[in-house]
């Protein structure tokens, strides 16, 4: 009988944990929410960047559990202001906002930057955190522009407003987002990463 590995998924969210667990059972791992290990309260991102948020999460599970643990972090760079709003991405404009808000959030910040300028990018920062200190990290984006206007009703956050060659991220489903998007990337690079990893 094969002994399936334990990990610890620093996450809340159903949806990503989700989408993880298809990722870990190809690789023969069963992932644990912080639910499960009884995680107390909430993980402060206070990193300043995609990947130092990941690695703080990953580490923050693993020092409690003891065990292995896994974490992402994500959002949107806009050049014309910055690289905003970047880690802040899912508070931008005030905690008060829901994902629409802050796509008119985000517009009303744009309104004076010209075609041509509008460029941005998704990043998506992924980190395994073994107890003892070694990580196997990785980070991936997709680059694309700021419309003026959103297009699409499908996906969530910032996707409606994301034009990525000539379709919105939110025009296109989930297999064929996945496939160009940063998430699927750095999920697709980890696998392969992991694989040859754990080959040793
Ligand atoms: P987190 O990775 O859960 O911290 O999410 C960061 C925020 O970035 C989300 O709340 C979204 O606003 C935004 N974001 C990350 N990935 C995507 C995406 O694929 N589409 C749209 N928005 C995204």
């Amino acid at each position: 009988m094969k002994i399936k590995l334990k990990f610890v998924c620093a996450s809340r969210n159903g949806g990503k944990i989700k989408e993880f667990r298809r990722l870990f059972e190809n690789l023969d791992i069963e992932l644990l929410s912080l639910d499960e290990i009884n995680f107390p309260g909430e993980i402060d991102e206070t990193g300043r960047n995609f990947q130092e948020n990941a690695f703080i999460k990953a580490k923050a599970a693993a020092d409690f559990s003891g065990l292995p643990a896994f974490a992402d972090d994500s959002g949107l760079e806009v050049d014309a202001l910055g690289g905003a709003p970047g880690a802040y991405s899912a508070r931008f404009g005030g905690h008060g906002l829901d994902d629409a808000g802050r796509r008119a959030f985000l517009l009303s910040q744009m309104e004076d930057i010209p075609e041509g300028a509008r460029t941005a990018r998704f990043t998506c920062a992924l980190c395994l955190y073994f107890p003892g200190g070694k990580t196997l990290e990785v980070s991936q984006s997709c680059e694309g522009e700021i419309l003026r206007e959103e297009r699409g009703s499908g996906g969530f956050g910032y996707d409606a407003l994301f034009l990525c060659g000539d379709k919105t991220f939110s025009e296109l489903d989930a297999a064929e987002k996945d496939k160009i998007s940063h998430r699927g990337k750095a999920v697709r690079e980890f696998a392969e990463k992991f694989k040859l990893f754990s080959s040793f």
